[in-house]
């Protein structure tokens, strides 16, 4: 008896009550998209999504849809008719294929009018294999653990399972405009939105001549990376040169980066507001460096009553990383680059701004004009399964 069908749960969508239906429609779309080049098959029903593997290699398939979010658990399962005959004969072949010795067998019985209970079906049933083949009960440390579960329609029956990535399915929870900067962080933010359903749109502001166009090609590395979860993204890169220059000219250096960083703000949600995005995201974490102090955020934040969302924003440093590493973007994060942040790094930046002062600072350039300028300016990459596709 061969497992041809992955078996996809859904995990916390199971809770989400009248929802659930646009969850599953939007899971099972996602599902669809991502198995395109498999050309598989993809149902479902109110507990599960079923592929119809036919005869393809589950591995890759598996690995194909470990990348989409919303997705608990992904079983390998084999199905016979829901009758204590065909299970008795469908367990003994599905553990004389596994090959182990020993076995555990569970049985979840959803169809409550089966006339024996959990327990008594894995009685019967352990006790044919026993009879019928060479192996042994080992509830604590089994070769093989059997998971049986008997449903209206069928019994599915399944030896192998594995963690997915969890969190809703992408697009469900809207889009926001994330601030990707070319550091560790904001890559890792944005995967976390992903995971979350939230599709992202990226933002990064350039400052050419003093920050190289290399930038840029560590982004579209990054954007690649991201793509295994989100198969299209958009890249805006903004000019900020001349803001910048204006900020280094009219404020004390202590304030440059609390300036800076409220005009990034502005920015961000202007464009946010232009491509009807829910919401600005970044890569802060709470304490990490002189911008990120709660009093830092506070008055940066003012500029806007946007939303700002910071899914990093109490992680540690050494965590981040370690999910850099697991998304695959770390490597291309400490390339060597000048962002505009480090680039004009002031020697002792002000860790607890005051906004009386930055109104001040602000008040002796015209940066409204300077930032309908760089509005205009804004340049479009888009990123779809890896590859750069359009430029507008
Ligand atoms: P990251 O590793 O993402 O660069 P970081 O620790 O270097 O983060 P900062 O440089 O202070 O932190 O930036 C904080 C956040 O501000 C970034 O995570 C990112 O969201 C945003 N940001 C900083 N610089 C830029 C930029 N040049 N373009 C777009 N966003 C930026
Ligand atoms: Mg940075």
């Amino acid at each position: 008896m061969k497992a041809n069908m992955l078996m996809i749960h859904f995990g916390e969508l199971s809770t989400k009550g009248d929802n659930r239906k646009a969850f599953i429609a939007c899971l099972l779309h996602n599902v669809r998209t991502s198995l395109k080049s498999f050309g598989l098959e993809a149902k479902s029903d109110r507990d599960h999504i079923y592929v119809y593997l036919n005869d393809s290699d589950p591995e890759p398939v598996i690995a194909r849809l470990k990348e989409v979010s919303g997705i608990q658990r992904i079983s390998t399962v084999a199905k016979c008719e829901p009758t204590l005959e065909a299970m008795k004969l469908a367990a003994l072949e599905v553990l004389q294929e596994e090959g182990g010795r020993t076995f555990k067998i569970d049985v979840k019985r959803v169809d409550k009018r089966f006339p024996l209970d959990s327990y008594g079906i894995t009685v019967e049933v352990a006790d044919y294999v026993l009879d019928h083949g060479d192996f042994e009960v080992d509830l604590h440390n089994p070769d093989t653990r059997l998971k049986m579960t008997l449903r209206v329609d069928a019994c599915y029956l399944s030896c192998h399972e594995e963690l997915g990535l969890g969190g809703y399915p992408l697009g469900m929870i809207g889009k926001v405009t994330m601030l990707l900067s070319g550091g560790i962080d904001s890559p890792v933010a944005a995967f976390a939105l992903m995971r979350r359903g939230i599709r992202v749109e990226c933002l990064h502001f350039a400052s050419p001549p003093y920050t190289s166009m290399a930038v840029v090609d560590k982004l579209k590395d990054i954007l690649a990376c991201l793509n295994d979860y989100q198969r299209d993204i958009k890249l805006q890169i903004l000019p900020f040169t001349k803001i910048q220059e204006a900020i280094y000219e009219h404020v004390p250096e202590p304030y440059c980066i609390t300036i800076m960083r409220r005009m990034m703000i502005r920015l961000a949600v202007a464009m946010a507001k232009k491509n009807k995005t829910l919401a600005v995201a970044t890569g802060e974490s709470i304490g990490q460096v002189a911008s990120q102090t709660l009093e830092s955020i506070g008055v940066i934040e003012e500029v806007t009553n946007f939303p700002i969302l910071r899914p990093l924003c109490v992680e540690d440093k050494l965590s981040i990383i370690a999910k850099a590493k697991k998304l695959g973007t770390y490597d291309i994060s400490i390339r060597p680059y000048e962002d505009c942040c480090t680039i004009f790094k002031p020697k002792k930046p002000k860790t607890k701004p005051h906004l009386d002062d930055c109104l001040y600072f602000e008040s002796k350039f015209d940066y409204e004009s300077l930032i309908q300028e760089c509005l205009a300016g804004v340049e479009t990459i888009c990123f779809s399964e890896g590859k750069e596709v359009i430029k507008e």
